[in-house]
C-alpha cells in the first residue's frame, strides 16, 4: 500500500506538471477554448472523490466517537483540535497583515477594472446577501445542529453531518450492545469507502491534468502579470505558514520533513488542482492514516472537522486581500481597523465552505467589518482562482499537520494515565 501511494503521488505531479505545460500551450496559442472539450474528465473526477465524502464523513465519525471509548476522550480531543485550529488560524492572520503591509502590493494599483459588475451575476449577490459578523457566527452556530440528517446527507451539508455523527456515536458508545448490529454495518461500510478512495485515486491522475489544461488555458494572464505584486504577498504568506505548519509536524512527529510531505503528498496536489478541501478529503484520510502514521480514530475525527471550519490558507488570503483593497483605494487603515481585519478574517475563514471561490464570497463579512467598499472584490477577482489553488493546499496541509499534533498529545495523555 505504501509503495503504491508513493506512485499515486509521482504519477499526480507528473500529470499536474504535463497538465501546466499543456494548458499554457492551449492558452498562448489562442487555442484555450480547446480545454473545453476535456473538462468533463476533471469534473467526474471532482464527483467521484464528492461522492465518497458523506459516506465516509459519516462512517469515519461515528467509529471515531465509538472507538474513543469514553466522553472524556472526546472532550480531550476535541479541545486539542479546536486549540489547534484557533491558535494556526491566528498566525496564519498575523503573516497575512505583516507581509501586506511589509510589501504594500496595492498602492498605486490600477482601478480601472473595479467592480462588482466584474463578479458573475450569482456570485454578486452572494457577495451582496452575506451577512454581517454576529449573523455569521451564530448562523455557523445554529446551521451545525441539523433539523434532519437525512436532508444534512443529500445536501452534502458536512458540518451538520458531523454533529449527528458524533452524537450518534456517543449513544453507540453508551449502549454498545444494542448498537452492536448498527456498529458492524457502519465499520463494513467505513470499510468499503476507504476502498471505493483507493479505487478513484488511480484515476486522479488523468483528472488532474484536466483541470491543470482547463485553468491554466483559462486564466488571463495579463492579469496575473498586473496582479503580480498581490499574488506574491499572498503566496509568500502561505509559503512561511506552510514552513511554520511544517516545524509543528516536524516537532510532534519527530519524522524528517521530506517524509512529511511525501506522505501527504497526494492530497497535496489533490488540492491544488481541485481548489477544494472537501473534494479533497478523502485522499488527505487515506494519506494520513496510512503514509503518516497518525492513528485512525485522531484522523477520522480531526480531519473532516479540519476540512469544515480550520482554513488557515483561506484566512491568510482574506486579511491580505481586505488589506490590499484598501491600499489600492488609498484608504488609511488604523491599527484597530487591522485589529477587526485580524479577527474578521478568521472568522470569514471558518465560515467559508469548502469548496472553490468560497473565500471570495465570504471576503464580503471582513470588507463590510471595516467599511472597506464591496465593489474591490472585483479587483482581485482574475486571479481567485489561481490563488485558490495556493490557499486550498494550505488548508489540507494545516488540516493533515492538526492530526499529527492532535494524535501526539492524545498518545501523551494515553501514555501517562
Ligand atoms: N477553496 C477553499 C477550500 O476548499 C476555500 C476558499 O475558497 O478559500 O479550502
Amino acid at each position: 500500500m505504501l509503495e503504491g501511494n508513493k506512485k499515486d503521488a509521482q504519477r499526480i505531479a507528473i500529470a499536474m506538471i504535463g497538465g501546466l505545460i499543456i494548458g499554457l500551450i492551449l492558452y498562448f496559442t489562442g487555442k484555450g477554448e480547446w480545454a473545453g472539450y476535456i473538462k468533463p474528465v476533471g469534473t467526474v473526477f471532482i464527483r467521484l472523490l464528492k461522492m465518497v465524502i458523506v459516506p465516509l464523513v459519516f462512517s469515519s465519525i461515528f467509529m471515531a466517537m465509538f472507538n474513543l471509548g469514553t466522553p472524556e476522550a472526546l472532550g480531550s480531543m476535541g479541545r486539542k483540535a479546536v486549540g489547534y485550529y484557533f491558535v494556526t488560524t491566528c498566525v496564519a492572520v498575523f503573516f497575512g497583515i505583516i507581509f501586506v503591509n511589509l510589501f504594500s502590493p496595492g498602492v498605486g494599483a490600477d482601478l480601472g477594472t473595479a467592480g462588482l459588475d466584474k463578479l458573475s451575476a450569482t456570485m454578486a449577490s452572494k457577495v451582496s446577501e452575506q451577512k454581517g459578523l454576529y449573523e455569521t457566527i451564530l448562523g455557523v452556530l445554529i446551521d451545525a445542529v441539523p433539523s434532519n440528517p437525512v436532508k444534512a446527507m443529500a445536501e452534502s451539508t458536512v458540518l451538520q453531518i458531523i454533529v449527528f455523527s458524533m452524537l450518534f456515536g456517543v449513544v453507540a458508545l453508551y449502549h454498545p450492545k444494542s448498537s452492536e448490529p448498527v456498529i458492524n454495518v457502519i465499520a463494513s461500510l467505513e470499510k468499503m469507502m476507504l476502498s471505493l478512495t483507493h479505487g478513484i485515486m488511480k484515476f486522479a491522475p488523468v483528472g488532474i491534468f484536466v483541470l491543470m489544461i482547463d485553468v491554466m488555458a483559462k486564466t488571463g494572464f495579463t492579469a496575473i502579470v498586473s496582479l503580480s505584486k498581490y499574488m506574491a504577498t499572498v503566496i509568500v504568506g502561505l509559503l512561511c505558514h506552510s514552513l511554520f505548519l511544517l516545524f509543528v509536524a516536524v516537532s510532534r512527529h519527530k519524522k524528517s520533513p521530506a517524509f512529511i510531505l511525501k506522505g501527504i503528498g497526494s492530497a497535496l496536489l489533490t488540492a491544488f488542482s481541485t481548489s477544494s478541501s472537501a473534494a479533497t478529503l478523502p485522499i488527505t484520510m487515506a494519506c494520513v492514516e496510512e503514509e503518516l502514521g497518525v492513528r485512525k480514530d485522531t484522523a477520522k475525527f480531526v480531519l473532516p472537522l479540519g476540512a469544515t471550519i480550520n482554513m488557515d490558507g483561506t484566512a491568510l488570503y482574506e486579511s491580505v486581500a481586505a488589506i490590499f483593497i484598501a491600499q489600492a483605494y488609498n484608504i488609511d487603515l488604523s491599527v484597530g481597523q487591522q485589529i477587526v481585519i485580524f479577527m474578521t478574517a478568521s472568522l470569514a475563514a471558518i465560515g467559508a465552505a469548502a469548496i472553490p471561490g468560497a473565500g471570495l464570497i465570504t471576503m464580503s463579512i471582513v470588507l463590510g467589518a471595516v467599511g472597506l467598499p464591496l465593489e474591490g472584490i472585483g479587483l482581485i477577482l482574475a486571479v481567485d482562482r489561481v490563488l485558490d489553488m495556493f490557499r486550498t493546499t494550505v488548508n489540507v496541509f494545516g488540516d493533515a499537520v492538526g492530526t499529527i499534533f492532535v494524535d501526539s498529545f492524545m498518545k501523551d495523555e494515553q501514555n501517562v494515565s
